[in-house]
């Protein structure tokens, strides 16, 4: 089948199914293009728990995302077209290592990252995304923070508060974590006059080469904003094709894209979105026990976001 005829289907399928797919910014152009929405992995989410006439959730994403839309909207069916697909910074930390952590540190306040399992969310007080958790982590009362599973992240939030202590599970994304920072100096060195937008999830020897450390939702709204003409973008290269929307004007440019790259997030493909839409579909299920402890840990986050 050509690709217009798949994207074709999927669109009948899709409204005969009552389906919404929603894409996460690191994934395929094609795909991004058959979404309905494209966004940040909590933005998406959010999405989803407020659409009401849908009836099932395509999340064109990594494990974590189509669970935590399961998370925040029981009653939908959430379906993943790539079921392999996971993450391997959220697979770094598992629940009997976090209670073992939790018990050295008992008076922490454990703070984990969005990007992690439900099991992990279901042992945390709060959950952070990458563009609130400076925020989120300032509002915090107790000085002792136990941050999971990226190091990098946490490393980021405590350089903001020196007067906290804080403790960090060594898990971090191996595609921001191996980022070289000669060659991100070599393209400060060509571009002079570009911006450098990059993901807080960069080792701290990146980080410090950056202009600004934002999230992908963040680093999308401030190319709309046309404030600058040049970028260098320093993230998953997925985000590139969002850049060039929100600015087509704008000039871009990145390390290569193959190293760049989330391999699992490129497992999801048209193909796959039909064969989901078509009925071969691998439903998130999420224990409802473990759920409902998860869902704290997220309506904890949208309380001190607010
Ligand atoms: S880019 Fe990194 S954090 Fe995001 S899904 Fe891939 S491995 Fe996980």
């Amino acid at each position: 089948m050509q690709q217009s005829e798949i994207v074709e289907r999927i669109s009948e399928l899709r409204r005969s199914r009552k389906a919404i797919i929603l894409a996460h910014t690191y994934t395929l152009p094609e795909v991004q293009e058959v979404a309905d929405f494209v966004g940040d992995s909590y933005g998406l989410s959010k999405k989803a728990a407020k659409i009401g006439e849908c009836e099932s959730i395509v999340f064109a994403g990594v494990r974590f995302m189509a669970e935590t839309a399961k998370i925040l909207s029981p009653e939908k069916r959430v379906l993943l077209p790539a079921p392999t697909a996971g993450c391997r910074m959220a697979d770094m930390i598992d629940g009997p290592s976090l209670a073992a952590l939790k018990a050295e540190h008992p008076n922490a306040t454990v703070v984990c990252y969005v990007n992690s399992t439900v099991e992990i969310k279901a042992l945390s007080d709060v959950c952070v995304t990458s563009s609130n958790a400076v925020k989120i982590v300032g509002r915090i009362e107790n000085d002792e923070i136990l941050f999971v599973p990226d190091k990098n992240l946490g490393g980021f939030v405590a350089e903001h508060y020196p007067k906290k202590r804080f403790i960090f599970w060594d898990g971090f994304c191996p595609v921001h974590n191996f980022i070289n920072p000669d060659a991100v100096l070599a393209l400060k060195n060509e571009h002079p006059d570009a911006k450098v937008l990059m993901h807080p999830e960069c080792a701290p020897e990146s980080r410090e080469l950056a202009d600004y450390l934002i999230s992908t939702g963040q680093m999308v709204d401030l190319v709309a904003e046309k404030r600058f003409r040049k970028y260098i973008i320093i993230t998953e290269s997925g985000i590139m094709h969002a850049l060039r929307l929100a600015d087509p004007d704008a000039e871009f440019y990145s390390l290569p894209p193959k190293d760049l790259l989330c391999p699992n997030m490129k497992k999801i493909n048209l193909r796959n979105i039909l064969e989901t839409l078509e009925g071969h579909e691998h439903e998130v299920r999420v224990d409802e026990d473990m759920r409902v402890k998860a869902l704290k840990s997220l309506e904890k986050m949208l309380e001190l976001a607010g």
